[in-house]
């Protein structure tokens, strides 16, 4: 009988329990066993696990975080570390592994198999959606929602002041994130690394749309989407710049953390769902070294390298669409 480990490491996502019930169910479905290390490579470092069982997935697939926990292990990037996990891994009589991760974890992924026999499987799990060759990552949908809804209580009080608003979001590399929120809310700026080419020239096209709206709409709110990590200088140097150049106050908003939490909207619980079950499909049809992800509605494997080796682009579709809208004020 094989058995099957999982482990959930780097940032947290909304979906990763959904993805691990998918897992242990499927392997109870099977007649495999399932154990599931805990604090991300921690646990694997450690030999610190848990038998996992379906009686214990039961009002699982909704709830946010991870059981497993997650965590960060800047140890498991020497060989030392490696070959200790593979000696773990034996030791328990594993036969594959499945990271539940970012771009980060299978690095990590990919580190361990250069020292150990047995297969490795990455599932891509992070709230940034930027992992190569998925169309999705789980997590995803559910930080859109929860950026969302924070965006539209910000524009109610916006909108009684009259106020200009600057909101960060998670997406530290990756514009997913902003650009889908700020779609979604019907913000009227969103500042995204991908796009980003130079302060002034960011400037002063909110400069320009929000002189078109004060003196087309009257006096109205300004809501400003950024990335985090995108504005050199900071959110305050933004604020300043904003502050000298309207006259105006400018209320910074950092969303934060409560983009990962949350219980995962049906979306990231179905792409869950999918991809555990799919993964030890994988696994029993001899998969290693690969990343289960979804592309247009289909499974598909990619090697762990290929998914860091280019940054995924942002939809053009949603780019196109995002840029008519504001746009649009300004014609
Ligand atoms: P997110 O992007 O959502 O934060 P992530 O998986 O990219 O998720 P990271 O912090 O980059 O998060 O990586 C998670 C863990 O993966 C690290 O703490 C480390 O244990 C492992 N890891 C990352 N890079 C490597 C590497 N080059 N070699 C071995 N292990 C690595």
């Amino acid at each position: 009988m094989k058995k099957i480990a999982v482990l959930t490491s780097g940032g947290d996502a909304p979906g990763m329990n959904a993805c691990i019930r998918a897992i242990v169910l499927t392997c109870e479905r099977l007649k495999l066993k399932a154990y599931g290390y805990l604090h991300g490579y921690n646990g694997l470092l450690q030999q610190h696990y848990k038998k996992l069982e379906a009686k214990d997935m039961h009002n699982l697939i909704q709830r946010g975080g991870t059981v497993l926990h997650s965590a960060r292990c800047l140890e498991f990037k020497t060989p030392e570390a490696a070959v200790v996990a593979a000696k773990n891994l034996n030791e328990l009589e594993i036969d594959a592994l499945i990271v539940i991760g970012g771009d980060g974890s299978f690095r990590g992924a990919h580190h361990l198999s250069q020292h150990w026999q047995g297969q490795v499987i990455g599932l891509p799990g992070t709230i940034d959606n930027d992992i190569y060759g998925t169309d999705a990552t789980i997590g995803y949908y559910t930080a859109i929602e929860t950026a969302v809804s924070s965006i539209d209580k910000v524009r109610d009080t916006a909108d009684a002041f009259e106020r200009i608003f600057l909101i960060e979001v998670m997406g530290r590399h990756a514009g997913f994130i902003a650009l889908n929120a700020a779609l979604a809310s019907a913000s009227d700026h969103v500042i995204v690394p991908e796009l980003f080419e130079t302060t002034e020239k960011a400037l002063a096209a909110m400069l320009e749309e929000l002189q078109y709206r004060r003196d087309n709409h009257g006096s109205v709110s300004y809501i400003i989407v950024i990335a985090e990590n995108v504005w050199p200088g900071g959110l305050g140097a933004l604020v300043s710049e904003l502050e000298q150049r309207t006259g105006s106050e400018v209320r910074p908003v950092i969303l934060g953390h409560v983009q990962r939490g949350g219980s995962p909207v049906p979306q990231d619980r179905i792409l869950a769902s999918k991809l555990g079950s799919h993964a030890i499909q994988a696994i029993i049809d001899g998969q290693t070294g690969v990343m289960i992800g979804e592309c247009n509605g289909e499974p598909v494997a990619v090697p762990l390298e290929q998914t860091w080796a280019q940054q995924k682009p942002l939809e053009p579709f949603c780019v196109e669409a995002m840029s008519q809208l504001v746009n649009a004020t300004t014609d």
